[in-house]
Order: C-alpha cells, then sequence, then structure tokens
C-alpha cells in the first residue's frame, strides 16, 4: 500500500475531507466510494491532489499502509454500517475505522464494541463546519481508544481549523464520546440560532427598523462580547436583497425551520440523563411549531394583548431598547451554553468518558457554527474550576448576568405583554430563577405525589422518608424509603 490514509464516501463531504487530507505535506490518500463515478470525478478535478483510487473494498485495502486508517464519510444510519462492514472484511486487527458521519452517538457505542471484537479499531468522530470546514479545516471530535488517537492525532491535527494557534481536535473521550459531545454542538447551535431570531423579531417589532438597518445592529454587535460567527451571518442574511422584487430576501423566505433531527437527539438525550436543557428545547420546539402551518393558519385569530398592552412595545429610545435586546441575547446565550455544557458533564458521568470540558469549549473556536471569542471565557472557567457543578456561576459569567439582569427581566416582561413569542429568551430567565431559588415549588408536587401514589417525601427538619395516610386519618407515618 501506498496510501497513509483513505477516504469511503466521496459526496461533498468525503471528497472535501479527502482534498484537504491529500493537501497536507505526507499525506497520500486512497479514496473509495460505492458508485464509480463520484471517484472518477474527484480523481479527474483533482489531478494534483494524487489520490489513489479504488474501486472495491480489497483494491482500498491493498492500497493503505499498516496499520490501515480509513475515514468514512457516508449517509447516517444503514449506509455507515454497510461500510464498515465491508471494511472489517478486508481490514485486520490493529487497522483503524473511523465514522466522520453525523452518527448517533448510541450508534456509535454499539458499532465500536461491535468493531473491538474483530480486534479493529473504530473510532465516531464528530464533523463541524459543514462542506467549507471539511475542506479548509474542521473542528474534530474523535472518540474511540488511546491506541488509536495514537495514530490519528498528529494526521487529525494537520487537517483542523486552527484556533489563536491551537488545532480544534482533541480526543473528546472513549466510544461514542465524540459523536455524543458533536450531538450537543449542534443543539446549542440551534439555541444560539433561536435566541438571535427572537433578538431580531423584537427589534424588528418595537423599532420598525428594516432588515438591512437590523443588518447594521448585528455587525455592531459583533464588535463587541457576542462577537460570533452566527451574529455576522445573520448581518450577511438580513442585508441581503432579493433581485427580483427588491424587497429583503428575509421577507420572502417561507417562516418554516428545517431541522435534521441532531437538534431533537440532544433534547430527547438531555430528558433521559435528567437534565435541563430547556433553551436548547424551546429552540427545537420553536422550529416545530414554526412547522405546522395548518395549526398557524386556524390559530391566526386568536385574541392577542390588548391595545394598550400592546403599547409596550411602543419604543421612545430605540438605542436603549436595543442594548436592552443585546443584554438579553447575552444572558440567554450564557444560560443555553451552560445548559449544553450539563449536559455533556451529564453524559460523561452516564457513560464513563473522562471528557475535559474546557478543552471542548477550546476545540469549538474554528470549524464551528458556534465559533465565537465567547468559548474562550468557558475553557478559563473550568481551568480555574474544573468540577464546575454549573457553568454561569463562573465569576465572568456571574458579571455578565448581573450587569444584564434588569435589561432581560425588562426584554422578556415586554415580549409577553406586546404578545410576542420569545421563548428561548424567557425559558432561559425561568431556568435561571429556577437555579437560584431559596424554595421551589417542588415541595408541593412532591406532597401530590404522595398524596396519589404514596411516592414518599422527605422533610427539611429530620432525616428519614416520610408518607402522610392522605385517604386515612391523614398522620404522617415513616415510610420504607423507596428510591
Ligand atoms: P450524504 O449524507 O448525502 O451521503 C452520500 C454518500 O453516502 C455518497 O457517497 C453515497 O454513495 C454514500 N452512501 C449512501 N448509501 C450508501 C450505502 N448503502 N453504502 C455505501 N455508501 C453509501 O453525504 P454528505 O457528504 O452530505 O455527508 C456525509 C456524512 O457527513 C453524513 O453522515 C452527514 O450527516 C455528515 N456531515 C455532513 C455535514 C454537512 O454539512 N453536509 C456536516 C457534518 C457531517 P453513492 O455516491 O454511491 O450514492
Amino acid at each position: 500500500g501506498t496510501a497513509n490514509i483513505g477516504v469511503v464516501g466521496l459526496a461533498v463531504m468525503g471528497s472535501n475531507l479527502a482534498r484537504n487530507l491529500a493537501s497536507r505535506e505526507g499525506n497520500t490518500v486512497a479514496v473509495l466510494n460505492r458508485s464509480r463515478s463520484k471517484t472518477d470525478e474527484l480523481v479527474a478535478a483533482h489531478p494534483e491532489a494524487g489520490f489513489v483510487p479504488a474501486f472495491s473494498y480489497e483494491e482500498f485495502a491493498g492500497s493503505l499502509q499498516r496499520p490501515r486508517t480509513a475515514v468514512i464519510m457516508v449517509k447516517a444510519g444503514g449506509a455507515t454500517d454497510a461500510v464498515i462492514e465491508e471494511l472489517v472484511r478486508v481490514f485486520e486487527p490493529g487497522d483503524i475505522i473511523v465514522d466522520g458521519g453525523n452518527a448517533l452517538f448510541t450508534d456509535t457505542i454499539r458499532r465500536e464494541k461491535a468493531v473491538r471484537e474483530t480486534g479493529i479499531n473504530f473510532v465516531g468522530m464528530g464533523v463541524s463546519g459543514g462542506e467549507e470546514g471539511a475542506l479548509n479545516g474542521p473542528s474534530l471530535m474523535p472518540g474511540g481508544s488511546d491506541e488509536s488517537w495514537a495514530t490519528l492525532g498528529p494526521i487529525l491535527r494537520s487537517i483542523a481549523a486552527v484556533a489563536d494557534g491551537e488545532p480544534c481536535v482533541t480526543h473528546v473521550g472513549h466510544d461514542g464520546a465524540g459523536h455524543f459531545v458533536k450531538m450537543v454542538h449542534n443543539g446549542i447551535e440551534y439555541a444560539d440560532m433561536q435566541l438571535i431570531a427572537e433578538a431580531y423579531d423584537l427589534i424588528r417589532r418595537g423599532t420598525g427598523k428594516s432588515p438591512a438597518e437590523i443588518a447594521d445592529v448585528f455587525a455592531e454587535w459583533n464588535r463587541g462580547e457576542l462577537e460570533s460567527y452566527l451574529i455576522e451571518i445573520t448581518a450577511e442574511v438580513l442585508r441581503q436583497v432579493d433581485a427580483g422584487t427588491g424587497r429583503p430576501l428575509v421577507d420572502l423566505i417561507v417562516d418554516q425551520a428545517g431541522a435534521k433531527g441532531t437538534g431533537a437527539w440532544t433534547v430527547q438525550t438531555a430528558l433521559s440523563l435528567g437534565v435541563p436543557v430547556s433553551g436548547i428545547a424551546e429552540a427545537t420546539f420553536a422550529r416545530s411549531l414554526s412547522s405546522h402551518p395548518e395549526q398557524r393558519e386556524v390559530s391566526r385569530e386568536l385574541p392577542g394583548p390588548a391595545e394598550d398592552s400592546r403599547d409596550a412595545l411602543r419604543v421612545d429610545d430605540v438605542d436603549a431598547f436595543i442594548e436592552k435586546i443585546r443584554l438579553a441575547l447575552y444572558a440567554s446565550k450564557i444560560v443555553a451554553y451552560s445548559q449544553g455544557f450539563d449536559e455533556i458533564r451529564a453524559g460523561a458521568a452516564e457513560y464513563g468518558w473522562n471528557i475535559d470540558l474546557g478543552r471542548i469549549a477550546a476545540i469549538w473556536r474554528g470549524g464551528c457554527i458556534i465559533r465565537a471569542q465567547f468559548l474562550n471565557r468557558i475553557t478559563e472557567a473550568y481551568a480555574a474550576t474544573p468540577e464546575l457543578p454549573v457553568l454561569l456561576t463562573a465569576p465572568y459569567f456571574v458579571d455578565a448576568l448581573t450587569r444584564a439582569q434588569s435589561a432581560w427581566r425588562d426584554v422578556v416582561a415586554t415580549s409577553a405583554r406586546a404578545g410576542i413569542p420569545a421563548p428561548a429568551f424567557s425559558s432561559s430567565l425561568a431556568y435561571y430563577d429556577g437555579l437560584r431559588a431559596e424554595r421551589l415549588p417542588a415541595a408541593l408536587i412532591q406532597g401530590q405525589r404522595d398524596f396519589f401514589g404514596a411516592h414518599t417525601y422527605k422533610r427539611i427538619d429530620k432525616p428519614g422518608t416520610f408518607h402522610t395516610l392522605w385517604s386515612g386519618d391523614r398522620t404522617e407515618i415513616e415510610a420504607e424509603d423507596t428510591h
């Protein structure tokens, strides 16, 4: 074999990743695709890359140096299983199979276990940054064994995005850890996008500014603490004018948000781990709500706030209003990221992964959709306190939340009074107030649960587990701890 790495699956992601690999000193890249045409096209279009094309799995395995290393970039799901089966057939113990597709982490855990029994290494790797990232530098989140990382590490470091001089790749943890972290990255991305959309909506309806004028606001925000790729592209999208009609493009786009399912995975996983990722959940549900035109159609005539409440949004001081929204956005963003890192922390505990949370924030600074300077603050927070139980309690974030406090409450109250949906803003604030509450009405819930299901409760004033005889004489008895 002459190639030191191979790529299977040459659609947009795979061919770009193969080109990225081939462009690095010392790499020779073998390429294979199910249907021959993609391979022929890629090799013909990029003679400079020196690809070693293969047209069967046997030929592919033969073209690779030992230990063989192959990255799979095919459609997630059954296609990935089919390719793994073929590779396992032609590879040998010690070889490395990397899945760079968007696999569900539980599939990765299953695949890693099955492949490991053959002596071959299996690495599930999250790849972020879309096609542009795959070509010029993605953020890479590999899981898998330490042994695989020893071989893969240098190759991955050479093709990853670079942020502040550091490649955006780290060995996240064993088996499904990489795909888990990629999943949460996407969930955070949903929340960040929804928060930006809510900010835009409030500014537009509150000030009557045009999309192009609001683009200027976002461009200005991009010079401050909100600086990020998503804020930057928001300005670009808002500034776009439709060539045919001369109207802002955003006003011509159907207002139904699509989703490929990674946000839903993040929320489903959080539900089973018992982690309240309310910002990500609201963002995911907001996309679902938008995508039911039949329900929105029949709901259009539902009553809204009375005329005088709608005045809530009549803005006198436009600049002050926009500044409040900026602060509310920043505070809600801190909550969303804090919740996402909470999910990673809980996932690591559940699945036995040793994940360095500060490193995760660091490798998201380049290549990723959520890349932002802000992520440095997260790295610093975990550097100072690695076992930080709630990210938003780090001093820097407490300062930011203190500064944003009254504006955040104002914006949520104003949106409620004016009848403008701001689900991510308001749920973030509710989460924040829930965390800081001295007492929660969960005490009442425990009473209700004990009433109808004898689920028992604990008391603040003495140890033990108790049950009240609700249907009897309502005396309290000490109960067996059923938990
Ligand atoms: P697609 O997800 O569209 O998958 C197409 C590729 O899968 C083709 O090479 C196709 O081969 C191959 N394929 C499909 N079924 C099979 C099968 N049964 N056996 C063998 N090969 C099969 O390609 P993308 O490049 O968009 O994405 C690749 C992976 O990367 C996906 O898992 C995706 O989720 C993930 N990803 C994508 C990102 C993006 O921005 N697009 C970002 C990050 C990850 P053929 O040519 O023969 O049909």
